[in-house]
């Protein structure tokens, strides 16, 4: 773990060096790390020096079907060549079936088409507040939600207000009122927090950036029979977690739960383009009236062409299902590495947070390591590593990178 004097780390720092200045003009508001990618194919990435990497960040999810998915890149290509942008001013004739297909999927009635992740949530944020006023009754201003500690929804103003990561909030105040934080993973403190004016309760079934913190079993079943019990919503933000990651569509199906809305993305663009969606059924979705809500590209037939797709590659269980088998064997493996340089393995499926012990070294350490090694994985919270490969991934690329980091964990 030492990366001094010469050999790969060496290496890793002038790749380093010359990033930093070819992107001088790029705001830093990221730190990367020193490798430059220029091309991939399925779980593999290529570097502008040559050296190929196994990709298992995946885009954070991004990119579950692995990069440049032949099926995603023939609808994307096809549909580039008819056209990619109408406005939601008018029809297209890609949305339709895009939005039949996905609400299927999720078995709800009605999609609410937009582009990044942030805007689902501040799309469902809007959808919640006007159901409690039109539907429930809370008095107009009033209406609050209740989110997790250690959330992370997106980097919007309103998103960042209700988030207590001091990196993602701190200087960016005034902040959106309306929220309250109660401890993630406990039904008393939410019930504690809950009043008339509480409109929903906005999770994420397993909370990806706080280190794929899987919550207890009954905690969930738990959150769907407090919202019923008090005419909340139950919004479930599966952005990172849905769309088969966890071996199933939603992570919330692991627990036998049905959010009364679903918040997607990532995966749904399927690599290609930003695609996120609302799903939920028509007593709560049916509230938004024409011009109330909009996005000049949410909807746009590229979009809905390339994510119409995701959702037909979904429909066979397929994913779903490697996710599932493929995940047994990473766990199982991550589980042998606790003891020997690893306290605790987390996660479901194709999705692994790693706490590195603080002796061998930082996540960001391990992680320029395993980069040296041909192995991209990412950081959180200063001592996780997050494994999320491509759904793709075949056995033998998962035990290249558990090999990896063993090797890593042992020097
Ligand atoms: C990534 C993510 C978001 C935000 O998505 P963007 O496309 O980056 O805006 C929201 N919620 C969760 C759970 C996420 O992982």
């Amino acid at each position: 773990m030492n990366g001094n004097g010469p050999g790969p780390a060496g290496n890793a720092a002038l790749a380093g060096d010359a990033a930093l200045v070819r992107n001088a003009a790029l705001a830093r508001n990221y730190a990367p790390l020193p490798v430059t990618l220029a091309s991939g194919q399925g779980a593999w990435v290529t570097g502008v020096e040559g050296r190929r990497y196994l990709d298992f960040l995946a885009a954070y999810s991004a990119v579950n079907f692995g990069h440049s998915h032949p099926r995603l890149v023939a609808a994307a290509k096809e549909q580039l060549e008819r056209i990619t942008l109408t406005s939601r001013a008018f029809d297209n004739d890609r949305l339709g079936p895009f939005a039949t297909a996905l609400a299927a999927l999720a078995r709800k009635d009605l999609v609410l088409p937009m582009n990044t992740g942030a805007e689902a949530v501040e799309s469902a944020i809007k959808v919640v507040r006007a159901w409690g006023y039109r539907r429930k009754g809370v008095p107009a201003g009033q209406a609050t939600i209740l989110v997790a500690s250690g959330n992370f929804h997106g980097r919007t103003t309103t998103i960042v207000s209700f988030s207590d990561d001091a990196s993602a909030r701190d200087d960016f105040g005034p902040y959106t009122p309306g929220f309250r934080i109660v401890p993630y993973g406990d039904v008393a403190a939410l019930r504690d927090a809950l009043d008339d004016t509480t409109v929903a309760i906005l999770l994420e079934p397993i909370q990806g950036e706080a280190g794929v913190i899987v919550p207890p079993a009954d905690y969930l079943p738990a959150v769907r029979a407090l919202c019923d019990e008090r005419n909340v919503l139950f919004v479930a933000d599966e952005i990172q977690s849905g769309l088969g990651r966890t071996g199933s569509t939603f992570a919330c199906d692991l627990v036998g739960v049905v959010p009364d809305l679903y918040l997607l993305g990532k995966a749904l663009g399927g690599g290609i383009v930003p695609v996120s969606a609302v799903v939920g059924d028509e007593d709560v979705l049916g509230v938004l009236r024409p011009g109330e809500h909009g996005s000049t590209f949410g909807g746009n037939p590229l979009a809905a062409a390339v994510g119409l797709e995701v959702v037909r590659m979904l429909e066979s269980g397929e994913y779903q299902e490697r996710a599932r088998e493929l995940g047994e064997h990473l766990h199982g493996r991550l589980h042998a590495l606790v003891g020997s340089g690893v306290t605790a393995v987390r996660g479901a499926g194709l999705w692994a947070g790693i706490d590195i012990d603080p002796s061998v070294g930082t996540g960001r350490q391990v992680c320029l390591a395993l980069l040296e090694r041909g192995v991209l994985a990412k950081d959180t919270h200063g001592s996780t590593v997050r494994m999320a490969p491509p759904l793709v991934v075949e056995r033998d690329e998962i035990d290249f990178a558990v090999d990896a980091l063993e090797a890593v964990l042992r020097t």
